[in-house]
């Protein structure tokens, strides 16, 4: 059974002066829920010990983060108060453990009555991703263990839930190990028998490529030793619960092409390129297969190379490559991206940003925080809020457009040039006439398309010619029309 020392031997480690507050938060919750026992039989504060423990294996190792995890559950369940949190730690645990307890308030699949909460949470989210990652790392314990629940009907609402909800949570801050977890323990809940037959399809598939496959990794391993390249080449499977996408979408199961594929890790962005070349020596490149997230990252800080091409067996395989730094932002997302641990030397961490600049640039950059604010201001009713949420954010299905100025933008599946405006460019929305998708004029009903290259056109009736924005003035093709904008 977990216990503190799991705790305090990580964060000696890793950031040691934040261990009396970690220690003194750790005192507090397991006073305060002493006596309670979980419905698996353990004692309440193991749930806290684990959330704390997930999200130090997220690489989490801030002080306040940790604090707030071990005292998440105190407000709601003991007599414990936000003012005791503030007093015995401090205002920022006892503002992160209020974020975490109201968004335990929310049941997203019962929208009717708790629109306004939710409401209110997804905006609260804004202020600090802290409140984001504890819950995921909450959510994960809470389903690693939800076998352990008696009531079946809350089994199959929470898994639901879990998919509705925190998985396009996760995906937007990129925590793509925690996003896949959460599906298919969740999958395995909602539906038991497909995903024990997917499951077992998916290992008979795996156990009959093993041979090939680790052959192709030590292959690439050796020529990039010879080129001395330091590197780590693994191959990762794709979860269940995305198979099951798949064969829903028609594939069949020993067709899905990125069912397995390879991972080369090197330490440098050169040597990525470098590696690239190598793997199309070996795999023969498919044209048109091949993305560079190195240069044109995902919003959601992902980078990487990814390339597919054909095996000298006739396989068709993916290689993702990337550097190892790169790798960690991947499985754990925006937390890696602020990684603060100041045990640590600078070039060891992938981006050295305080938790307020990351906070920035979240705002800034992360379609969701951005969107839910522009949803915010543009419904007035609750129920048309949560709605609009669902169907512009909570989507795990995704398209990647570029402006002019080449910045890639996330937008869900069957976003219209409109919908475009509305997420990047509010405040043109007015005066919106249509928009140059790939150079060619369209109405604002167009639907965008993966890799689009969107100019939104507007029409000048004395609209704010900000010199402080992009927009240049174009010669208007004249259609009786007032002169475009382009931004
Ligand atoms: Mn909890």
């Amino acid at each position: 059974m977990i216990t503190i020392d799991d705790i305090t031997r990580i964060v000696s480690k890793e950031n040691l002066s934040a261990l009396p507050d970690i220690l003194k938060a750790y005192r507090l919750a397991e006073e305060a829920h002493r006596g309670v026992l979980r419905e698996s039989g353990e004692p309440y504060i193991t749930h806290p010990l684990n959330v704390a423990l997930n999200l130090l294996n997220m690489e989490v190792y801030d002080k306040d983060t940790i604090c707030a995890a071990l005292l998440h559950d105190v407000v709601e369940d003991t007599s414990l108060t936000l003012e005791d949190i503030a007093h015995e730690i401090n205002p920022t645990v006892a503002e992160l453990v209020d974020g975490v307890t109201k968004m335990r308030g929310m049941k997203f699949s019962k929208e009717s009555k708790d629109n306004a909460n939710t409401r209110k949470i997804l905006n609260g989210l804004n202020k600090d991703v802290r409140i984001i990652i504890i819950k995921l790392a909450d959510r994960l314990h809470n389903m690693r263990t939800l076998e352990f629940k008696k009531n079946r009907d809350r089994r199959i609402e929470i898994a639901q839930e879990t998919l509705d909800l925190y998985v396009p949570i996760a995906l937007s801050i990129g925590a793509y190990r925690a996003k896949k977890e959460l599906e298919d323990l969740a999958f395995a809940n909602l539906n038991p028998e497909l995903y024990q037959d997917l499951f077992n399809q998916r290992e008979e598939i795996l156990a009959a490529r093993q041979g090939y496959i680790h052959d192709l990794e030590s292959q690439i391993a050796m020529l990039l030793r010879e080129h001395n390249i330091p590197n780590e080449v693994l191959s990762n499977v794709m979860n269940i619960y995305g198979i099951y996408k798949k064969v829903n979408q028609g594939y069949r199961i020993d067709n899905i092409y990125d069912l397995q594929y390879l991972k080369v890790l090197v330490e440098e962005v050169n040597e990525c390129f470098q590696a690239l070349g190598i793997v199309h020596g070996i795999i023969s490149p498919i044209n048109g297969r091949f993305k560079d997230y190195i240069h044109t990252p995902k919003v959601n800080f992902y980078r990487s190379l990814h390339t597919t091409g054909i095996t000298s067996n006739g396989m068709m395989l993916k290689t993702k490559i990337r550097t190892f730094d790169m790798n960690k932002v991947a499985a754990f997302g925006v937390s890696a991206v602020w990684n603060i641990n100041p045990n640590k030397k600078p070039e060891e961490i992938p981006r050295r940003l305080s938790i307020e600049s990351t906070q920035e640039e979240i705002r800034r950059k992360l379609p969701f925080a951005k969107a839910v604010q522009e949803i915010d201001s543009r419904y007035k009713s609750d129920a048309s809020f949560v709605e609009a949420l669902k169907r512009d954010l909570l989507t795990t299905e995704h398209i990647y457009v570029m402006t002019t100025t080449s910045e890639v933008i996330e937008l869900p599946v069957g976003t219209t040039v409109f919908d475009f405006c509305i997420l990047t460019a509010p405040e043109m929305i007015d005066n919106l006439s249509g928009a140059l998708v790939n150079g060619m004029y369209f109405d604002i009903t167009r639907k965008l398309s993966n890799g689009d290259v969107v100019q939104l056109l507007v029409n000048d009736y004395g609209n704010p010619a900000n010199t402080q924005t992009p927009y240049q003035k174009v010669k208007g093709k004249d259609n009786g029309q007032s002169p475009l904008i382009i931004l």
